[in-house]
């Protein structure tokens, strides 16, 4: 017997799924739903474009992809194309891991001024995802403020600072180096409401800072002790934080000769308010003080910073689709260590919330399928075909994933000279090179 698992997304989450299954049930057929025509979720989307070695785990994807009991089904949008209930009468099982893609607000005054966007939507922009082709964020600034301090501040700020040549060996997409590149920023502020021994940064990413061409990190040495004491962290944690404020010390040192942008690293900052008449002109603060638990508080003292972009960079939320329970506090659909109802289930972003690194979705994902095994019920369901039927009758324009192999080539045979790809930007110009390059076999 043949079991059938249905996987929706195939960001990390859902990749690790499908490999899981795969390894584990040697008979078992898997098809993986993608709504865009390309695979991989905030791999392509997300990471940043000058971090081509992260984005190298597709190509484990790829092999995963390459497995015969597997069918890539791209430009399948579940909730528009098919919904969650038709596919658990047509599959065994099904594993949702749609991802976590909306942005959460900060919730003060001014967020809806223009030239303010979340994290998802700008990193979304400048990183080709079809959804945010359009944003057109207003570069013509010189000053961004760029809220929060995470991983995904220092991508931003980092991808707004890096110059033309650093920036050639990426995939940056050209709506988004065009703008950037011709921008006269000059100042880039990372505000975050604690410290930076609270600031949650990977070490790595955190020395990339130091070792910009053109941009200089300016940090207030007086925010940071000599020695990281926490209560409240672990060994490790306080081993980690240590190195991080190691580092951020030591850009006090580096030689601003020939740089002309600056990252500001502005700890106990906590915005208030965006001020502006329609778009956004500064940033209004209240500077904080964190007490020895890590919590923080407020000091009544406010400023203001001048900036005519905002990110804020706050971490995001999923969102329900087909009726399914959702969790609003946290931003997630309800599930039981990944079981939603039964033969349904969660992995990655959906079902933890969005933390973590890529990896921290595989043995996640694997601890899913396990309970995807160990929960069949055996009955025979009528798989595929049922779910082709269906796409069919709705007019579907499905991808494979030789289709999205043609379509990489041609995004690989147009890029630059020393860049990965040039990535298109929208499902139509990707179904219209996959046809285009049909007519010519
Ligand atoms: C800006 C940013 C940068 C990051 N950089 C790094 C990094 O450098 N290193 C690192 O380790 N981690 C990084 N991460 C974290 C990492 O990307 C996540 O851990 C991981 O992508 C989560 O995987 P996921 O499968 O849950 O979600 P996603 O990667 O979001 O995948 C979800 C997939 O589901 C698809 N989908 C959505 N709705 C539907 C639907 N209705 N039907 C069908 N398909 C659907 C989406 O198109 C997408 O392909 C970053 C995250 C962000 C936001």
């Amino acid at each position: 017997m043949k079991r059938t698992v249905a996987i929706v997304g195939s960001g990390p989450g859902g990749m690790y799924a499908a490999q899981g299954l795969l390894d584990k049930d040697p008979d078992c057929l898997v098809d993986v739903i993608e709504r865009l025509p390309s695979p991989y979720g905030l791999i392509r989307g997300g990471v940043a474009p000058d971090h081509q070695k992260t984005k190298r785990v597709a190509r484990a994807y790829d092999r995963t992809m390459g497995n015969p009991r597997l069918r890539y089904l791209g430009n399948v949008e579940v909730g528009r194309d098919i919904g969650v209930a038709e596919l658990l009468d047509a599959y065994d099982s099904v594993v949702l891991a749609y991802g976590a893609p909306h942005d959460n607000r900060l919730g003060i005054p001014g967020e809806g001024l223009a030239n303010v966007f979340g994290s998802n939507a700008f990193v979304g922009w400048y990183n080709g995802h079809p959804d945010f082709t359009d944003l057109d964020p207003d570069l013509d600034v010189d000053a961004v403020a760029v809220i929060g301090v995470g991983n995904v501040a220092l991508d931003v700020a980092r991808v707004l600072a890096k110059t033309p040549a650093e920036m050639s060996v990426t995939d940056l997409v050209p709506h988004a180096a065009d703008p950037i590149h011709a921008s006269r920023l000059t100042d880039i502020y990372m505000f975050g409401r604690r410290g930076p021994v609270e600031a949650a940064f990977t070490n790595v990413e955190l020395r990339e800072m130091g070792e910009l061409e053109k941009a200089l990190p300016v940090v207030d040495l007086g925010h940071f002790p000599e020695t990281v004491s926490a209560p409240y962290m672990s060994d490790r944690d306080l081993r980690l934080r240590q190195r991080n404020v190691d580092t951020m010390r030591a850009f006090a040192d580096v030689d601003p000769a020939g740089k002309d942008k600056r990252v500001h690293f502005a700890f106990f900052s906590s915005p208030v308010e965006l001020l502006g008449s329609g778009r956004v002109e500064a940033v209004r603060l209240e500077r904080t003080v964190v007490d020895e638990n890590g919590k923080v508080s407020g000091t009544g003292e406010h400023f203001e910073v001048a900036c005519q972009l905002a990110v804020t960079c706050i971490g995001s939320r999923a969102e329900p689709i087909d009726g399914l329970p959702f969790d609003e506090r946290r931003g997630i659909v309800v599930n039981d260590g990944g079981r939603i109802a039964p033969r349904l289930y969660a992995v990655g972003w959906l079902k933890r919330g969005a933390t973590g690194t890529i990896g921290t979705n595989k043995n996640d994902s694997l601890a899913v399928v396990d309970l995807v095994i160990d929960d069949w019920d055996g009955e025979m369901r009528p798989g595929r075909k049922a779910a082709d039927e269906m796409l069919k009758r709705r007019g579907a324009r499905v991808v494979s994933f030789p289709d999205w192999r043609v379509i990489e080539q041609i995004e690989i045979d147009a890029a630059p000279e020393g860049a990965p790809r040039r990535k298109f930007v929208s499902p139509e110009a990707m179904l219209d090179a996959l046809a285009g390059a049909a007519e010519h076999v």
